[in-house]
């Protein structure tokens, strides 16, 4: 098949060729010879790649962020990186990203790695774990922390180079049909609720359901679960659970700061020019830091319009958060038997207390004070 670009390529090749020409003639003159123009073309190749989101074009704040920084790159690189952007489901399903990027089938994905904890358990760190860091921590740790070389040696058993691309924020726990009074109004309780925190409330009592995004409203509605958990006030509200159960309990405990990211083939990165390499990170790094304050700029708004129709906010009593901590704990140490994943759980965990330390004291008394105290 021709690129429909190939014309217009050859023709600006063929221009920067000539002004190249020009400079050369210009330098005879005693300035400088040229050298730039025939070595810029030479790294300004035309790059076509393919990008598998997990996530469906209905979630514009998750999905988006991939067309965010598809758009930044073509932008920072003339039009010549080109990445095109597939919803879960139409390259690959969407819990075969990470697989799809690994094999080359795209040269990119984006998703959140706690999907793939089968293929390894560890990788719940390049996401989040229950009680674990939220957003602020967690990119303290990878960018200044040395998270992310621990993150990328994992990821470099699946081919894979890995870039931080985006966070939801602190999750809410739920909607749940009935309100819960404590720790016993949990067992025999049906929850869809997937990963680590669906193994912390197994061990609480609560019957779990691993159903997808799109099923869990039909399982609410016909009484088959009485609770769900989602994200927030403004993807929870498009999929309209707060019309069945009016219950939206909080903290999810279980996702305190829950971080997306890029993939990247490393035989499709290592054969990008230097310049290309920086583009790409760069757009990953934006589109990442965008999506966090798009969902900051979001979920006041929706929360509200969510109160308005009758939601009633509650907090998790003080016994579930309690037992679920020392659940998670007790979970994690198991799973930190194998030496691999005990060299990051380490980390992470030494990480978490210090961040713990410094954000409860400035960050955690002025939003004690404020959040309560200055309303309008
Ligand atoms: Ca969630």
């Amino acid at each position: 098949m021709e690129d429909p670009n190939g014309r217009r390529d050859f023709v600006r090749k063929a221009m920067l060729g000539a002004a190249g020409g020009a400079t050369v003639l210009a330098g005879c003159g005693g300035g400088p010879a040229d050298s730039g123009e025939g070595a810029n073309v030479q790294t300004r190749p035309t790059v076509r790649w393919r990008l598998a989101s997990s996530f469906s074009r209905s979630l514009d704040t998750i999905y988006g962020v991939a067309e965010v920084m598809a758009e930044r790159l073509s932008e920072l690189t003339d039009g010549k990186f080109q990445i095109r952007a597939y919803p879960g489901g139409e390259l690959v399903p969407a819990f075969e990203v990470l697989e799809a990027v690994q094999k080359g089938t795209a040269q990119m994905g984006h998703s959140a790695s706690y999907y793939f904890i089968g293929k390894n358990p560890a990788l719940a760190f390049d996401a989040t774990v229950p009680f674990g860091l939220t957003a602020r921590q967690y990119w303290a740790w990878v960018y200044h922390g040395g998270g992310l070389d621990l993150l990328r040696e994992l990821f470099a058993d699946f081919n894979i180079i890995n870039f931080p691309g985006g966070n939801t924020g602190a999750q809410m726990g739920g909607w749940f049909t009935d309100p819960i009074s404590g720790l016993g109004d949990l067992r025999g309780l049906r929850m869809r609720i997937p990963g680590l925190g669906g193994r912390v409330m197994d061990e609480l009592g609560v019957t779990v359901q691993q159903i997808p995004g799109g099923e869990i409203y039909p399982s609410l509605e016909r009484g088959a679960i009485d609770a769900a958990e989602w994200v927030g006030p403004y993807d929870d509200e498009k999929l309209g659970f707060h019309q069945i159960a009016k219950n939206y309990y909080y903290p999810g405990w279980w996702e305190p700061g829950p971080a997306l990211s890029f993939y990247v083939n490393r035989d499709a990165w290592d054969q990008l020019p230097t310049a290309y390499q920086q583009a790409l990170e760069v757009a990953c790094h934006e589109a990442g830091a965008l999506m966090l304050a798009s969902y900051d700029a979001k979920n006041p708004a929706a929360l509200q319009r969510l109160l308005d129709q009758g939601v009633q906010v509650r907090k998790f009593p003080d016994d579930i958060m309690q037992a679920a901590s020392e659940a998670t704990t007790a979970m994690l140490e198991a799973d930190a038997s194998d030496p691999a994943y005990r060299k990051i759980y380490d980390a992470y965990k030494q990480w978490r207390a210090d961040s713990y330390r410094w954000f409860g004291l400035a960050e955690q008394a002025y939003a004690d004070f404020a959040y309560d105290n200055i309303l309008t």
